[in-house]
């Protein structure tokens, strides 16, 4: 059955009677109003924002926030905090995060305060003091004073002794979990808050999470499972779909300076002088990326780079310069991202593909905040999928993950909106009696958004799709997977596999012998396109026919092709086999044709050459060392 993200309220324990969170009967409702107006001046709550205070209020249960990005989730805890007794706890991730957010409640005139690493002697003097005394409200610590630091938890154990420790608030809280994509090792440690302070209410929020990793945060911070009718956790969970926002993934050009001027030919023509980001696998793409569309653009499109090797003032005012439209597009890293406050942003375009599919979903809905529309584009080429296996080969499930983006890439059927759902409730690593019935089924489940790629093709836009089948092709590549394995102890990279595959290179790769016994067939350039081979391979992979092998050096780690667990299937055909109309196997796979020539279309992006001189060229290597960000 099928489970997902609902808008409203819903009643995990349908056999113990919830109170109605979303009434303004509680007592404390005329003072959340007030403190509201008076504190944040704010006069209309959000969707699910008085709900949750009001279950936080009520102090019975744990609490898990899933809210998109600028939703709404800070309000959250600080109106109850301010109301409640006692101090509460914020663990949260970026100092800058944590200094901004304080700054803002200064303003307010709500008494925060912070610690973390760089505090002075003085300040964590002078912060303790206030904390002690009980005029704090809200203290914000960065993860490592809880899981390093003995005298601050010996404070709040004091605070806790006397019944002024009133909530623990974990931001970001997916960063808890080694199966998400931003997983930070001294979140991991805050499983002893739970162990320590027993009987304080946890509050976890984030902006988005799989039921996978929601499960391991919630184990993790020792948080009840959601089916525990007494005391279970309750989940309040935004709808994932943004209807202002447009999906589409664009076939990504061979030359890196053919992708440039696509980049600013589209920019140019859909989002001239506004706010975008451009998302780039490495520190190294974003400058040559950010140079080239500033000139390419002749300085129309102004740009400015964001990574982790920036220092703190230099992102600082990268950030704010982008939110005054001072600069255009920022061309970052994954690792511009949390705290990220930017309403009007109307594009992210994706240079290179995320690592995952919740990270995609994640960095694209930073685009229209603001609920006007705004476009989410993925560039994809096949071959960046190796590329980026390569760099997640040492985090848990990181192949897994890059096969759900190439799923997400390569398919030209599903809304973008249902695939997200489906991909975001459907987690088979959930088992179904954790979750059965607990996420209900809303109405707008499984309504295709109309707006996306997939919902457009045929009426204009450019694209449509046409199945192929593919099983020829598909036995080449596996019994060249085999004959390398087992006869030549050849080893095969995405790029050689696309030679071979042409029948180019048979001789060095020991594989004559193979191509002469007629059981494989060269794949004519013709008749396939080398990005439409490389999209074969990868189909491949996510189906098991084949496997990626990495090999490690000191410095890259290399992606070999070898057969998959499903290689058997194909090994034992002959081509005979194929013919006639009786195939023991079929394989068919989408692929994209271009009406727009025919149909006489303005083409979106315009093809013109531009000199090697002008533009920074970016490397299309099979592997990669460069996996900072
Ligand atoms: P999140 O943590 O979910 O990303 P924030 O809590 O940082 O989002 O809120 C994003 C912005 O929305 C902030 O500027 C905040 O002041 C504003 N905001 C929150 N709730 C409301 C509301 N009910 N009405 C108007 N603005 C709000
Ligand atoms: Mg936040």
């Amino acid at each position: 059955s099928k489970v997902g993200a609902v808008s409203d309220l819903q009643h995990h324990q349908q056999h113990t009677a919830l109170p109605d969170y979303n009434s303004t009967a509680f007592p404390w409702y005329p003072q959340l109003k007030e403190a509201s107006n008076k504190y944040f001046k704010i006069n209309d709550f959000r969707p699910l924002q008085l709900p949750i205070m009001n279950a936080a209020m009520d102090r019975q249960r744990d609490l898990f926030i899933v809210l998109p990005t600028g939703g709404g989730k800070s309000l959250c805890y600080q109106l109850p905090a301010v109301l409640e007794q006692g101090v509460t706890v914020v663990v949260s991730p970026l100092i800058s995060l944590i200094q901004d957010q304080c700054f803002h409640l200064d303003e307010a005139g709500v008494d925060a305060g912070y610690l973390i690493g760089a505090s002075t002697k003085e300040e964590v003097a002078q912060v303790t003091a206030r904390l002690m005394s009980g005029s704090l409200k809200l203290i914000y610590v960065t993860p490592e004073k809880i899981a390093k630091s003995k005298r601050f938890m010996a404070k709040l154990g004091k605070l806790y002794e006397k019944g002024n420790l009133a909530r623990i608030v974990i931001d970001e809280a997916h960063c808890c979990s080694v199966v998400g994509h931003d997983f930070r090792p001294d979140y991991k440690k805050l499983n002893v808050l739970r162990t320590v302070f027993p009987k304080t209410p946890i509050m976890a929020l984030t902006a988005t999470c799989s039921a996978t990793v929601m499960t391991d945060v919630m184990n993790i911070l020792g948080m009840p499972k959601i089916t525990d009718s007494t005391k279970g956790t309750l989940l309040f969970s935004a709808p994932l779909h943004r209807p202002n926002l447009k999906y589409q993934v664009l076939p990504k050009a061979d030359k890196a300076d053919q992708v440039i001027t696509d980049i600013v030919a589209w920019i140019q023509n859909y989002h001239p002088g506004e706010s975008g980001i451009i998302y780039c696998l490495s520190k190294k793409d974003t400058h040559a990326v950010c140079e080239g569309i500033m000139k390419e653009s002749n300085g129309r499109i102004k740009g400015g780079v964001y990574h982790s090797d920036l220092f703190e003032d230099d992102k600082e005012r990268i950030h704010t310069l982008w939110r005054k439209n001072e600069l255009h597009v920022i061309v970052a890293t994954i690792a511009f991202g949390l705290g990220i406050n930017h309403p009007n942003c109307r594009f992210i375009i994706h240079h290179s593909m995320s690592k995952s599919v919740e990270g995609y979903y994640q960095e694209s809905g930073r685009a229209g905040r603001d609920g006007l529309p705004a476009d989410c584009i993925a560039l994809y080429r096949g071959q960046d999928a190796i590329r980026l296996t390569t760099l997640v080969v040492g985090d848990l499930n990181g192949k897994d993950n890059v096969y759900g983006m190439i799923r997400y890439a390569q398919d030209y059927r599903t809304c973008r909106k249902i695939f997200f759902e489906s991909y975001f409730s459907n987690d088979p690593t959930v088992s179904s009696s954790e979750y059965s019935g607990q996420l209900l089924n809303t109405t707008s489940m499984d309504q295709p958004c109309e707006l996306c790629d997939n919902c457009r093709r045929g009426k204009g836009d450019g694209h449509s799709v046409v199945s192929k089948d593919i099983t020829l092709e598909a036995m080449t590549a596996v019994k060249i997977a085999n004959a390398a394995q087992t006869s030549s102890e050849e080893r095969v990279t995405m790029v050689k596999m696309v030679n071979y595959m042409r029948g180019r290179g048979l001789k060095k790769g020991g594989l004559e012998e193979l191509f002469k016994s007629n059981d494989v067939e060269a794949a004519p350039k013709k008749k396939w396109t080398d990005a439409e081979l490389e999209m074969m391979i990868n189909y491949l992979l996510t189906e098991q026919y084949l496997w990626e092998d990495f090999h490690f050096t000191p410095y890259s780690s290399i992606s070999y092709l070898k057969p998959g667990p499903l290689a058997r299937r194909l090994s034992s055909l002959r081509k005979s086999d194929l013919q006639g109309d009786r195939q023991p196997i079929q394989i068919m796979m989408d692929f994209l044709v271009d009406e727009s020539a025919e149909a006489n279309l303005p083409r979106p992006a315009k093809r013109k050459r531009i000199s090697k001189a002008t533009t920074p060229q970016v490397p299309h290597i099979d592997s990669y060392d460069d996996d900072e960000i």
